[in-house]
């Protein structure tokens, strides 16, 4: 199982058409060979010195502890993330602030020109939920806006470049692009906790079509692999309950 686990570090799910979300990190490592449900379990039963009590014992202990939101010992499991998401979808995630982030810097680097998120697929406004979209613009509309759309990230990478040559400085510069579109990398660190609340939250319905690509993968790639009775507990009690 922890040669299984250990696979997991530095996978990279490809998101979007440039995106990406790669496991970096997981505490604990599966090299120790301690698995993350047993973390949870050793943390809290750290009186009786974190012993196992056998699998079914350990399971009704997960189970008993999601139940009753007795959530500090899902603190014991953390993760990090490398993510490569469009500035749309980062606006979103950084509002979740229990996790710790670092994002790359367009006042460092100066930011490459394939690099805008690209949609094949337009979705139409829903008449009744404001912030969500129903159903999909016609095909050949669809094309055509997405045509307009690229011409519209070369102008403003153009401008962007030609204010570079003229030596205005990158941090401001930068207004030229179409920030919402702008694939930014970053690093995220978050624990078992508060990473299935960012996942209730992001994986839900009226979440935005593109962050949920992002949090359903995380579950479903790694969270659930790497703690599959925390996740049973939390879809039976939290998720579902
Ligand atoms: C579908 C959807 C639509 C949204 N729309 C909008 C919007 O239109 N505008 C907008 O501004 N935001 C919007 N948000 C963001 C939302 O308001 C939250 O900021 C975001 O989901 C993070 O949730 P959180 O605060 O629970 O998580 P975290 O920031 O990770 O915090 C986790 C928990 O810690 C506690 N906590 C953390 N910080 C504090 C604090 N300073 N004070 C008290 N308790 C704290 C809270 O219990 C919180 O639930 C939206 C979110 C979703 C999912």
């Amino acid at each position: 199982m922890s040669d299984d686990l250990s696979s997991l570090i530095g996978k990279r799910i490809p998101m979007l058409d440039r995106g990406y979300v790669e496991l970096q990190d997981v505490m604990p490592h599966p090299a120790t060979g301690i698995r993350a449900d047993a973390a949870i379990v050793a943390s809290a039963r750290v009186s009786f010195m974190g012993e196992s009590k056998g699998e079914e014992a350990d399971r009704k202990l997960i189970h008993y502890l999601m139940k009753h939101r007795h959530t500090t010992p899902f603190e014991h499991v953390v993760f990090t993330f490398r993510v490569h998401a469009p500035l749309v979808v980062w606006w979103q995630w950084v509002r979740h602030r229990s996790a710790s982030y670092n994002l790359m810097s367009g006042r460092y680097i100066e930011l490459p020109e394939d690099e805008y998120y690209t949609p094949t697929v337009w979705r139409k406004q829903s008449p009744s939920n404001k912030q969500g979209s129903l159903g999909e613009l016609e095909s050949e509309a669809g094309a055509a806006l997405t045509q307009e759309l690229i011409a519209h990230y070369e102008r403003g990478h153009a401008l962007y470049k030609q204010a570079l040559a003229q030596g205005v400085a990158r941090e401001q510069a930068r207004l030229f692009l179409s920030g919402f579109a702008v694939y930014y990398t970053g690093y995220i660190t978050q624990n078992l906790h508060n990473m299935l609340h960012f996942l209730k939250l992001r994986m839900a319905d009226d979440a935005q079509h593109e962050i949920r690509l992002y949090a359903e993968a995380i579950y479903r790639e790694f969270v659930k692999y790497i703690a599959p009775i925390a996740c049973e507990a939390w879809e039976q009690y939290i998720l579902m309950g």
